[in-house]
């Protein structure tokens, strides 16, 4: 139970009570007890809390220069409306190149031991901050933008700003590349009509589509294109294209445009690198996952023998670039040309503890060597980091490697920990039934032996729990009571209880529990799948059509996401009509097996109740004592020492039909009278077809009570009823056909 306690310790325990204050009745506000934390798991889809060991690489995520996370980045890459939100586009000047001296700088800081190619952003020489360029053309900023004409494509805060000014004069006076630079359409339409070759460089050999292509001046490209200059132009002190331009700086947008007229990605800049290896290096997921999408090869080698993901574990703290190209099946055990490090030896140069996760659970070799003859560890073990020290010595462990204790031996296989996790249970539930039915009158020896279980336990789960298999053990609490109820039901009540009216229809109830558990923890829950070709085609489309957002794209599963469907973190999948992940039933509930999971529920719930029937009448038949003569408290100390292997029994199912209660009642009430899964319910706010007030949530997909339970669970009663049967894992807009059924109508 550590482990529990643990996780509610993190934090996650705010919102559990956040949470049951919605949904739970007073009697089961206690606090921190297993109940609460499980039935919110189970009725608000847990996000999985971080294990307490992933927690300082979560962090590192966040990206040191601006704070963004890595979801957030991907927003700003892909130019979501939520980018005028974020501090970044409040960054006022346009990007400029870099600066000899602050080129040669970077190099002398990074040494001679790492390839040419350096990870820094594009920086800005003329980073002259707003109010300096305001100076300088002579104006100040007012409201009114209609002065100037508009851009097709904002995606910089900063053009807005641009365009506050009062003075159409201000810039008549700019040469063609500041206003290329500040996307002032007219005034390089004016100066190119006038004469100026759109194809000559400027004095630092930069032509205007490099200008245009670093600011995302999308208009000013296809004009300077038309006007005929050259898509791949090499230019600047790197050599390189308007294509490596734009993607240094992460212009999702700028690159699909310049691809469309034609920009080759596979050409090399003056330090050696391709745009897959600039996008990968500078954690711009979505243009990386964009040139494989478009044919570029995701192992491919730039000049200093680095492959995308190299650089992305050396380079990018974040996860999604490296998760990206894993989703692409890299080869993850290739060594670069010169040093011969694998991704996993770069990662630990660069201390990527993120990465090396990754690719350790990708199953990089921990044992690769590079020129010097040192492996990972080594490089590890030099560096004095100890979290990288543990994680790469436990990788070898896993396999194998060192020859460790038996005990480490077991602790590594992960397929004994889970039979531990899984197993615990049962042996804890029999223990303490056990001993209590033992036939001393001591209670100091009891407390003593139920003081040796808890050591037990506290062993078990300190050296075989794993925290990322938390969802092992609410399955095994479950199936070690259900087994635990069975053998009890078949050995003390067998021969007490009336064989037609009450065995037949509890084995009945049983039959139908094991079928809808099974179905639920077994079967397809909505995984939405697609092939390799099939996502490449579905980033493309997104790409090129200026959605490849967050909200409509999973970049991990790199699909498109159906409406109503959520990514499952436990199970890390995307999944059709998504409802929570159950610990449970081990299985996340979606499209594909949520009636069953409600049918478990339901069957469960009256297991339980014939279990406490059960026991009810075992202690009338053989406990001398009753009710109505004895008063509740002798009764219940009777009872509980006629048979205290039936009272632990007792309370057991007492404590499962509170759980399976409150979420039969909860899941029934949104199927039934919302028309929205849990997952909706919990993030009502995020998704835009829900009305959401203080008080309550309109759903598009709530059709009436009645003809929701109908189109939930099917219902046709010999034709009686047409249901609207929605294939969720295609259904991608809120609307679908609903003249295939007619609800409640009679046909
Ligand atoms: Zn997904
Ligand atoms: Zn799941």
């Amino acid at each position: 139970m550590t482990c529990v306690w643990d996780i509610l310790a993190s934090g996650v325990s705010a919102h559990a009570r956040h949470f049951a204050e919605v949904y739970l009745p007073p009697p089961l506000l206690m606090g921190r007890c297993h109940l609460l934390w499980v039935t919110w798991v189970d009725l608000g889809g847990l996000p999985p809390p971080p294990p307490r060991n992933l927690r300082p690489y979560l962090e590192s995520t966040r990206s040191k220069s601006t704070g963004a996370s890595g979801v957030e980045r991907l927003l700003l890459e892909s130019g979501s409306p939520r980018l005028a939100a974020h501090p970044l586009s409040l960054s006022p000047p346009p990007p400029l190149p870099p600066a000899q001296s602050a080129r040669e700088q970077e190099r002398g800081r990074e040494g001679a031991r790492y390839p040419a190619c350096s990870g820094r952003r594009v920086r800005t020489k003329m980073a002259a901050p707003l109010e300096e360029y305001e100076k300088e053309a002579g104006c100040v900023p007012i409201l009114h933008p209609e002065e100037i004409k508009p851009q097709a494509h904002y995606t910089h805060g900063y053009s807005e700003s641009l365009g506050r000014k009062s003075h159409i004069d201000d810039y008549s006076t700019w040469d063609i590349v500041k206003a290329t630079q500040y996307g002032i359409y007219e005034r390089c339409r004016e100066l190119v009509e006038a004469g100026y070759d759109v194809r000559q460089p400027d004095k630092e050999n930069v032509t205007l589509l490099h200008w245009a292509a670093i600011n995302n001046r999308l208009d000013l490209v296809k004009f300077y294109i038309s006007k005929g200059a050259i898509v791949d132009q090499l230019g600047g002190d790197l050599n390189s294209t308007p294509l490596h331009w734009a993607t240094r700086q992460g212009h999702l947008s700028m690159v699909v445009q310049l691809m469309k007229y034609g920009a080759d990605p596979s050409l090399i800049d003056g330090e050696g690198c391709s745009c897959i290896h600039l996008a990968a290096q500078f954690g711009h997921t979505s243009i990386v996952a964009y040139l494989i999408a478009k044919g570029q090869d995701v192992d491919m080698m730039d000049q200093n023998g680095m492959t995308p993901l190299m650089w992305a574990a050396y380079r990018t703290h974040s996860v999604d670039p490296t998760r990206l190209l894993l989703t692409f099946n890299v080869s993850v055990n290739l060594g670069d040309k010169y040093h011969k490090n694998t991704a996993l030896h770069w990662a630990v140069l660069a201390g990527n503890t993120t990465v090396i996760s990754l690719l350790l659970e990708a199953g990089a070799n921990v044992d690769a060597q590079n020129i010097k003859g040192e492996s990972p560890l080594d490089l590890a073990k030099q560096r004095k980091n100890v979290w990288m020290i543990n994680n790469l010595q436990e990788a070898r462990q896993a396999k194998g490697y060192d020859n460790p204790s038996f005990l480490r031996k077991l602790r590594a296989d992960k397929e004994f920990r889970q039979k531990v996790m899984l197993g615990t249970p049962f042996l804890v539930i029999w223990l303490v039934g056990f001993i209590a039915d033992l036939d001393i009158d001591s209670w100091l020896i009891k407390g003593l032996m139920y003081g040796g279980v808890w050591a037990m336990v506290q062993f078990l789960s300190k050296s075989f729990f794993d925290h990322s298999m938390h969802s092992a053990l609410p399955l095994g609490i479950y199936l070690a009571t259900k087994f635990w109820m069975y053998v009890t039901w078949f050995f003390w009540f067998w021969n007490d209880l009336n064989f037609v009216f009450i065995h037949l229809p509890f084995l009945a109830n049983s039959v139908a529990l094991f079928y809808n558990f099974g179905k639920s923890w077994k079967s397809d829950p909505g995984i939405i799948k697609a092939t390799e070709e099939q996502k490449k085609k579905t980033i493309v489309e997104l790409a090129e059509t200026g959605s490849l957002d967050l909200s409509i794209f999973c970049s991990t599963c790199l699909i498109r996401k159906p409406v109503r469907s959520k990514h499952c973190g436990v199970c890390n999948r995307c999944i059709a009509k998504f409802d929570h992940h159950c610990p449970w039933v081990g299985n996340c509930v979606g499209a594909g097996n949520h009636r069953y999971f409600m049918g478990y529920l339901f069957f469960l719930l009256f297991m339980i109740c014939w279990m406490i029937y059960g026991c009810i009448s075992y202690w009338g038949i053989h406990c001398h004592t009753t009710y109505t003569a004895d008063g509740f408290w002798t009764y219940i100390t009777q009872i509980a020492t006629c048979s205290p292997w039936m009272f632990w029994m007792f309370l057991n199912s007492v404590f499962h039909f509170m759980w399976v209660a409150v979420l039969l009642m909860c899941q029934m009430y949104q199927i039934s009278c919302l028309g929205i899964t849990t997952n909706e319910r919990m993030n009502a706010r995020r998704y835009k077809h829900f009305k959401v007030t203080t008080t309550s949530i309109e759903s598009p997909f709530n059709h009436g009570c009645i003809r929701n339970i109908i189109d939930f669970f099917e219902f046709r009663c010999c034709g009686l009823f047409r249901p609207v049967i929605v294939d969720w894992t295609r259904q991608y807009t809120i609307e679908y056909d609903q003249t295939t059924g007619s609800g409640y109508q009679l046909v």
